[in-house]
């Protein structure tokens, strides 16, 4: 396995740095035609094949920018239809297609001849907006799809991204000052709700923001020590009289500290604990990161605040006879609270947990997984450590294609399999199980980063 995740990256690294070099060279072509000339109408008329399309393909780049808050900003109402993550997830690819269609609009129009270039007057100055949302446009998708391999921060690009309203704005404007049709009958009706609506969302998020539904809400840090190696575990309760919010299991939260370190910024994290008799919630948490290194400071007492819940990545939103979990490292959260509360509820649900890790001193929990025995008549634990002598019966030293043929059993229709854990595990074990007869639909997986 450790060779299949490695030629994934290596796969995943080049075709990144191709499009980088795809992208930047398309946008030093249009930047060299931009800045030396700009386009003027010529004799040729608008109604020419590449005109329309170029166009269209404006109109489109727009309707999806447009569209972006509202995969963007968190709305509960979306979250529990598809799920936070994959809605990022589309908004990431709808992203990267409202740039490729603006960056081929004045390519078509100035290839039509409609327009033709010659040297910059202020006249000009729609079609200088455009290259500026253009450029700006450029700049968030760049730094969105190469933000590790640019090494930038998560809160730096985030603050970065923040820009994507007024880029919006400038293609806004410079569509409207050019294109008369904008400005008249239905398609100026058409522009004007979406407008009325984008600025409703906004209002509504705001408001909401105030309120219950997607507001962060007030909590006390109860308990904060060492799970294992590397693993924080901290147990928050609400402030004051409040009760904790309804989750199901799998379900994760936004989480922030008001205090300087590690401080107010947001990091989603999924709630360990089970919500049956839930006074609290509580994280495990890898330090992994600049922030989460920091968790060494978080003391009982410590005010924090919670967002949430998010995420479809539950067996509760299923019809499940049977259950599989694979977990890989600290993919075993969403898992402790399913186990969590199946214990709490006292099932007799055929459960079977596969969790693989480097070894235990790094593995939170594991005496209270390998005690559920005593608990869940159905249940079976199988670990696999990869970097000491194995803890597990069956005695395998890596997930891979080989062990999961012999750890997985047949599939039956009303089994449900939850994986998460590094990205290419994920891959592989998706890959492995539709290869052994798993149907796609049977396979619940999250990956820890959107
Ligand atoms: C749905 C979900 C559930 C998660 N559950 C857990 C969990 O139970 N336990 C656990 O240890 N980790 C969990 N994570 C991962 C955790 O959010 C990151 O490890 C953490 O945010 C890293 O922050 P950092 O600044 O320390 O590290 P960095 O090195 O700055 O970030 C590492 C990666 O984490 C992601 N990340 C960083 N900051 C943010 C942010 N503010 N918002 C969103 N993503 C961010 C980015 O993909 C980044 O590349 C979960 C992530 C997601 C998306």
């Amino acid at each position: 396995m450790k060779q299949i995740a490695c030629n994934n990256r290596t796969m995943v690294r080049w075709q990144k740095i191709l499009l980088l070099l795809l992208l930047t060279a398309l946008f030093l072509l249009l930047a060299r035609i931009g800045a030396r000339h700009y386009f003027r109408e010529t004799a040729v008329q608008p109604g020419t094949f590449p005109v329309m399309i170029g166009r269209v393909f404006a109109l489109w780049a727009l309707a999806l920018m447009l569209l972006q808050p509202l995969l963007a900003m968190r709305f509960r109402f979306l979250d529990r239809l598809f799920g936070l993550d994959r809605l990022l997830r589309l908004h990431r690819m709808a992203g990267i297609v409202s740039l490729t269609l603006a960056f081929l609009h004045p390519m078509l129009i100035y290839v039509s001849g409609l327009k033709r270039a010659g040297p910059l007057n202020a006249g000009q100055w729609p079609e200088a907006l455009g290259g500026i949302g253009l450029a700006g446009l450029w700049l968030l998708i760049v730094s969105s799809c190469w933000r590790q391999f640019l090494e930038l921060k998560y809160d730096s690009w985030l603050k970065l991204h923040r820009y994507a309203g007024p880029v919006a704005f400038f293609a806004l404007v410079h569509m409207f000052a050019i294109e008369s049709a904008m400005r008249k009958g239905w398609l100026a009706a058409f522009w004007l709700v979406t407008l009325l609506l984008w600025a409703g969302l906004l209002i509504a998020q705001k408001k909401l923001r105030l309120g219950r539904g997607n507001a962060s809400e007030a909590f006390v840090v109860a308990s904060a020590d060492v799970a294992a190696e590397n693993v924080w575990r901290i147990e928050l309760k609400p402030a004051g009289e409040n009760a904790v919010f309804k989750f199901i299991p799998g379900q994760f939260a936004f989480v922030s500290f008001e205090n300087a370190q590690p401080g107010p910024e947001e990091h989603p994290f999924t709630i360990a604990s089970a919500p049956a008799g839930a006074t609290g919630l509580q994280f495990l948490i890898k330090a992994s990161g600049d922030w989460t290194a920091q968790l060494a400071s978080v003391r009982v007492g410590d005010q924090a605040r919670v967002s949430g819940p998010f995420g479809v990545f539950s067996p509760w939103r299923h019809d499940v006879e049977r259950l599989i979990l694979i977990a890989g490292g600290i993919g075993i959260t969403p898992m402790l609270s399913v186990l969590r509360q199946l214990r709490e509820e006292k099932s007799a649900l055929p459960v079977k947990l596969v969790w693989t890790f480097q070894s235990r001193a790094g593995a939170p929990c594991l005496d209270e997984i390998a005690d559920l025995r005593q608990f869940l008549p159905g249940f079976e634990f199988v670990a696999v450590a990869t970097r000491e002598s194995s803890v597990d019966v069956e005695a395998h030293r890596r997930l891979d294609k080989q062990a999961l043929t012999k750890i997985m059993p047949e599939y039956q229709p009303g089994t449900m399999v939850m994986v998460c854990g590094p990205a290419p595990m994920m891959l592989a074990i998706r890959r492995d199980l539709m290869a052994m007869g798993y149907p796609q639909r049977a396979i619940l997986s999250e990956e820890f980063a959107f």
